[in-house]
């Protein structure tokens, strides 16, 4: 059943209002008409189950029939500092990172970021376009922002109020994830409770060495993703990738 995301005031508890290009898409190419049952998202997380009451050429007015108990998102929230990358990049950061369920992507300045690169962060409507898009495609229930450029020392204070901070850092020595969590107080993170996890990826030219002291400082782990070097739009996806593993859904249920 196709489903549309729709902002939280278009939304009532019997009515919801689609609006923008999904209009034209409803009658141009999905062809659906009147009656047709579609499933819509008021974009923080709440599914229903509707049914198409009016198609115009501006809006297109669902009926709910009822709230749809799905959740598709992972108990762990993973805020993904990314150090400003060269290109476009940043689409594909965006794009993976929002299907491994990432709940936030902030583009962070670091030492070894291009300063001329934060003027291509002005427009974010892009990029959370794409990350709308791969929500579709991932049937998650809540769409990740993508958040304006911060500098590193605004990361730092953002990063205290993570539950675990993980820094993959080209120069560590040889403490991975896997140790990590043999490490970690697993009571508390096995339980079904949310776990906000911050992670902090450098951009190509990599870390400073008193960035990754600042960090440490703030308790977050160092680690290394392997002894390949991985690119900067690599290193997101694959930290994300293993964390959902450790603690999230990733590896599916315990039977
Ligand atoms: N210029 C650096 C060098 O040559 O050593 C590499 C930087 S890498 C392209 C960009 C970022 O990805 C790193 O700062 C780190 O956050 C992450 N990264 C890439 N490979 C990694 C690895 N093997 N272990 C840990 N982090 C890694």
């Amino acid at each position: 059943m196709h489903k549309f995301f729709i902002e939280p005031q278009n939304v009532t508890e019997t009515e919801g209002k689609i609006l923008g290009d999904d209009v034209k898409h409803i009658y141009k190419v999905l062809r659906l008409s009147e009656g047709e049952e579609v499933v819509i998202n008021n974009c923080e997380g709440k599914e229903y189950l509707g049914e198409i009451k009016t198609i115009t050429k501006s809006e297109v007015i669902v009926n709910i029939i009822k709230k749809l108990d799905i959740d598709n998102e992972s108990k762990v929230k993973v805020h993904l500092y990314q150090g400003l990358p060269k290109g476009q990049k940043m689409d594909l950061i965006v794009q993976k990172g929002t299907e491994l369920g990432v709940i936030e992507f902030i583009p962070t300045i670091t030492a070894r970021v291009d300063v001329k690169l934060k003027g291509e962060f002005k427009k974010l409507d892009r990029l959370n376009r794409i990350a709308l898009e791969a929500c579709k495609q991932s049937k998650r229930s809540i769409i990740p922002q993508v958040k304006e450029v911060i500098e590193f020392d605004e990361a730092l204070t953002q990063l205290k109020n993570m539950d675990l901070i993980i820094v993959p850092y080209e120069n560590a020595d040889n403490f991975g994830i896997k140790t990590l969590f043999k490490q970690l107080d697993k009571e508390n993170i096995d339980s079904n409770n949310i776990i906000n996890v911050g992670i902090i990826i450098g951009p190509e030219g990599g870390f400073e060495e008193s960035e990754i002291n600042a960090l440490r400082e703030q308790g977050a782990h160092i680690v290394t993703l392997g002894s390949r070097i991985l690119r900067t739009e690599t290193a997101g996806f694959t930290a994300t990738s293993l964390i959902q593993y450790e603690l999230g859904d990733l590896g599916g249920r315990l039977l």
